[in-house]
């Protein structure tokens, strides 16, 4: 078989509108994605597509400089992929982990084109037809057009979830928090968990909180159906501390994103369960590698969202597929937003789940018109600061956070559109 070589790399920003601007520990999605849409052409005619986050901002540039390195590499040639672009030591000074994410998901599309199968196939085969997510509920600014949409109050929050799983069918239900203090988060998520009795939850403040509001809010829902708890501190080694204080799985997408934290993690018995990221982890390869891991030592493993529009999302949906240990439900962003830039999209939730793509490689098409119009929309409205509030200026995040946003105020930040 001729081989098949990578000859141009296309990078296109986009900027895809959130229903409501959505909060986290750092800041806020401005009531946008910005991802930046990857297309690798082959010698032969072939194009790939990948997708890569990058906290509000356009990663085009990053890709421009990556196109001389890898012209002329053949497709199938993966782990000299990963060599070329993220060999660990040459890593110190040009960490393109990310991005060779993106490349890896185009390759692995590219191969199943040519070969005319799925993405899943050439990882394993599917053990699965459809993966199933939870829900995933943020605290919203209200949409400053539209005015609606604000999640802030108890009330607002019950209602927004009961409305998910209404629209979805979601039966697992994830709060992101860090945003609010402890007190009035502790009381959201158990009026959560008692208005859908009997459903899975979990709470994740990305770190945020001490270890002191970590043990006492951890120690406040140990009656509750926690699948688990998600990065309530920061680092390996004070989740190995909280362990001896909370009776809930540990989970993090934060500190074990890499074979060294995995290593680490093993020999300290600190977190439960890996949430694998299919960008932070450099791919979906290196996903499953680690799930291998996970699997002999008995640590759970479960598919993590970064943001993703249907290109990401189909890498997710792969890799859900094809893990024997997958232990949970998925998280995606993917509910938040109201548009994407795939043919058919937004790919529909059914039962809690989306269904695994089938068609050649990552199973998902382009829009044209979509991606211009989007891409156009991100000239008007510019980059974003992930890691800051619109609502609060000058404030920025301390780990653990002691200043917290107030639940009382119900102003509606400017977002710069
Ligand atoms: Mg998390």
């Amino acid at each position: 078989m001729p081989a098949t070589t990578i000859a141009r790399i296309r990078a296109t920003p986009v900027t895809v509108p959130l229903e409501a601007p959505i909060r986290h520990s750092n800041g806020a999605h401005w009531g946008r994605f910005v991802r930046t849409i990857v297309e690798v052409e082959t010698n032969d005619g072939y194009v790939g597509l990948g997708e890569m986050g990058g906290g509000g901002e356009d990663a085009a540039r990053a890709f421009a400089g990556l196109e001389s390195y890898l012209a002329g590499h053949d497709v199938f040639a993966l782990e000299a992929l990963r060599l070329k672009i993220c060999n660990p030591t040459a890593s110190l000074y040009n960490n393109r982990t990310q991005l060779h994410a993106a490349i890896e998901f185009a390759c692995l599309d590219i191969i199943g084109k040519k070969l005319g199968v799925p993405v899943h196939a050439l990882l394993g085969g599917k053990l699965r037809d459809r993966v199933a997510f939870a829900s995933y509920l943020f605290y919203r600014y209200a949409d400053p057009v539209t005015g609606r949409g604000e999640v802030r109050t108890l009330e607002q929050l019950v209602a927004h979830a009961r409305e998910l799983k209404a629209k979805h069918g979601f039966t697992s239900h994830k709060l992101k928090g860090g945003v609010f203090p402890p007190a009035h988060e502790l009381a959201c998520y158990r009026a959560v968990a008692a208005a859908l009795p009997g459903e899975g939850m979990r709470y994740d403040p990305n770190g945020a909180l001490s270890f002191d509001d970590a043990v006492h809010f951890g120690q406040a829902i140990e009656d509750l159906r926690n699948d688990y708890y998600e990065d309530p501190v920061f680092g390996i080694a004070q989740m190995r501390a909280l362990r001896d204080f909370v009776r809930i799985p540990l989970a993090t997408n934060t500190v074990v994103v890499n074979f060294e934290q995995l290593a680490a993690n093993a020999a300290m018995r600190a977190v439960d369960v890996v949430l694998l990221d299919t960008t932070f982890w450099g791919g979906i390869r290196p996903c499953i590698k680690a799930a291998g891991v996970c699997e002999t030592l008995g640590t759970q493993v479960a598919v993590h969202s970064s943001g993703e529009l249907g290109i990401q999302l189909a890498t997710m949906l792969h890799l859900g597929a094809v893990l024997p240990n997958l232990g949970y439900a998925a998280d995606a962003h993917y509910h938040h937003l109201v548009d994407d830039v795939i043919e058919g999209g937004p790919l529909r939730y059914e039962g809690g789940a989306i269904r695994v793509p089938d068609g050649p490689g990552l199973g998902v098409t382009l829009d044209r018109e979509k991606l211009a119009r989007y891409h156009e929309l991100y000239r008007e409205l510019g980059s974003y600061p992930y890691d800051r509030d619109p609502g609060r200026p000058g404030w920025f995040a301390h780990v653990p956070n002691r200043d917290w946003a107030d639940p009382a105020d119900a102003r509606v930040p400017a977002l710069g559109r």
